[in-house]
């Protein structure tokens, strides 16, 4: 960016104004968007009323794979591999478009958001650096976020095999989600138009 192109500010701080709403941290906005910490901080507080947290939560790639947020994890996941590969996004707005989508998928069900923004993009860093997959179930075909270098031959994901304690109750919601577009993403794009 030029140092003194106005319209270039003006996108760079549609940026963080679109990040902060979906909930980026401090740490992922300083990388991600070419403004100073200071302004970066007050538009935070502006936009959000108060600062914004310290520090980023010690994640690890174990949280993906419990039962409902392997779900979620996947459900985004496969909508940010179709923005990158079909609609020919690059990885940052691949990123936002793939987030504002699955959380008004699940929202529009009513829904939970299980994987906040932070969670959405450690994990696509933990794609890039090989330390989870997808791998497609072998009753269901459907794509699930996986650690990688895990076998795949016969592997069965969360859906097809779900824990007992995930109990009947939350069942249908579910398969709501996997009607949503887990297992086929194309359908999710069609919804209002939100690409
Ligand atoms: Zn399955």
């Amino acid at each position: 960016m030029t140092r003194k192109s106005v319209l270039g500010e003006v996108r760079q701080v549609q940026l963080a104004v679109q990040l902060i709403g979906l909930g980026a941290r401090l740490q992922f906005l300083e990388a991600a968007v070419q403004l100073s910490r200071e302004r970066l901080i007050r538009l935070y507080k502006e936009l959000k009323g108060v600062s914004p947290p310290k520090g980023l939560l010690p994640f690890s790639t174990d949280w993906y794979m419990t039962w409902l947020a392997n779900i979620h994890s996947s459900m985004f996941y496969n909508i940010y591999r179709f923005m990158l590969d079909e609609a020919d996004e690059s990885e940052l707005p691949a990123l936002i478009k793939a987030y504002r989508l699955y959380s008004e998928q699940v929202e529009s069900q009513g829904g939970e958001v299980v994987l906040d923004f932070t969670r959405a993009e450690t994990m696509v860093r933990f794609f890039d650096s090989d330390m989870l997959q997808l791998s497609t179930c072998s009753r269901c075909g459907g794509h699930f976020v996986a650690h990688a270098h895990d076998n795949k031959n016969g592997y069965v994901c969360v859906l097809c095999r779900p824990p007992s304690r995930a109990g009947k109750a939350r069942k249908p919601k579910v398969l709501e989600v996997r009607r949503g577009g887990l297992i086929s993403v194309a359908p999710v794009l069609d919804i209002g138009g939100a690409v």
